[in-house]
């Protein structure tokens, strides 16, 4: 059993290099080249991340791994090749894909991520779930990130592959991202091992926000402080990247998160219609839950007192029921 996760190891590692060499030197992969060059992925960040190509042929990785003595059928259980539905052989799991090596956090290629060229459907398709790749505990580019978290005991997590690639080239190289899935408890445990600190930076869409606001209660769950990076509206970290360029989204998206605190008042702020008085009561009601889970009672008062501000409400009052609701969670 071990003898066939190394050779499962083995064959990923060779196919991610020649997916590489695909996209490099083939007339083929030249177009997904541009497509990359395009979205500002340059020839280093290719390089440092491995990106490839998969050919549209059928079995081009079949041959060339069949060629060298690996079993296809073991190249099936690893998620590389499909079995034909009239059981006649087997067939590239992957074609005209951009290629993502995945690695495990000893940086040995475990699964892939493809990528269509432009529009399609689904945009990104992964290995399935093998004796090596288990999507629930793998973090994309952890490997790599690990000096830098160990350092600054700081992770930044992202939603996607591209967010993870145009940060490390804006010189963020502590972040992550999960495989397209929700954050899992083993995510948390292996971030909380590492790093004290999370930075959450999701997309600027509802579907980033309203992950994000999972992903947090997950984090603190797991003993980590949790701050977010909010992005613009519908903005993505590599969209951002890419319109107000590298020290833009250093400086101001990772530079200055809220604290996860704060970005739970702005989502329920989102949420409640504050013109109204019923609005404003619910929003109210919700904001003192908010702050009641906060541990530290300066903490609590400083949020307290700029609710009681802004409503023109008793701070003594909030803080009553600030009090009750803490009661309430014990
Ligand atoms: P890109 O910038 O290449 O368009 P993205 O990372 O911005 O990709 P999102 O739509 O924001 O893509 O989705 C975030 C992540 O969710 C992706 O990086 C990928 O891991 C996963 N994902 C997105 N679409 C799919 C899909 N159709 N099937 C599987 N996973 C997907
Ligand atoms: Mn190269
Ligand atoms: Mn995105
Ligand atoms: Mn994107």
């Amino acid at each position: 059993a071990e003898t066939e996760r190394l050779k499962m190891v083995e064959a990923h590692e060779l196919s991610a290099k020649w997916y590489h060499y695909l996209l490099m030197n083939t007339t083929h992969g030249a177009e997904a080249l541009r497509y990359l060059r395009e979205r500002g992925v340059s020839d280093k960040l290719i390089d440092q991340f491995m990106i490839g190509y998969a050919p549209p042929q059928w079995d081009t990785l079949a041959r060339f791994l069949t060629a060298r003595q690996f079993d296809p059928s073991l190249l099936e259980r690893a998620g590389l090749l499909s079995a034909k539905n009239d059981g006649s052989g087997y067939v590239d799991r992957f074609r005209s894909r951009i290629m993502f090596p995945i690695r495990d956090r000893d940086g040995k290629a475990t699964a892939f991520a493809g990528r269509v060229i432009g529009e399609g459907q689904p945009k990104y398709l992964n290995s399935p779930e093998t004796k090596l790749f288990a999507k629930s505990r793998t973090l994309y580019n952890l490997h790599q990130a690990r000096p830098s978290i160990r350092k600054t005991k700081q992770v930044v997590l992202f939603e996607g592959y591209m967010d993870v690639i145009k940060a490390w080239y804006a010189g963020i190289h502590n972040g992550v991202a999960t495989m397209g899935t929700a954050l899992t408890d083993e995510h948390c445990q292996v971030l909380a091992r590492q790093a004290n600190e999370v930075i959450v930076c999701y997309d600027g869409d509802d579907a980033g926000q309203s992950a994000a606001l999972k992903s947090i209660a997950m984090l603190e769950k797991a003993g980590l402080k949790v701050m977010v990076s909010m992005l613009p509206k519908g903005k993505d970290p590599d969209e951002y990247i890419g319109e107000y360029g590298p020290e833009a989204f250093v400086r101001e998206a990772i530079g200055q998160p809220v604290s996860a605190t704060k970005f739970k008042l702005i989502y329920s702020r989102k949420n409640h219609i504050l013109l109204t008085e019923e609005g404003r009561k619910n929003y109210l009601l919700e904001a003192v839950r908010i702050v009641a889970e906060l541990d530290s009672s300066i903490e609590r008062e400083v949020y307290l007192q700029e609710l009681s501000r802004e409503f023109d409400i008793d701070l003594q009052t909030l803080k009553q029921d600030s009090f009750q609701m803490r009661e309430e969670l014990q």
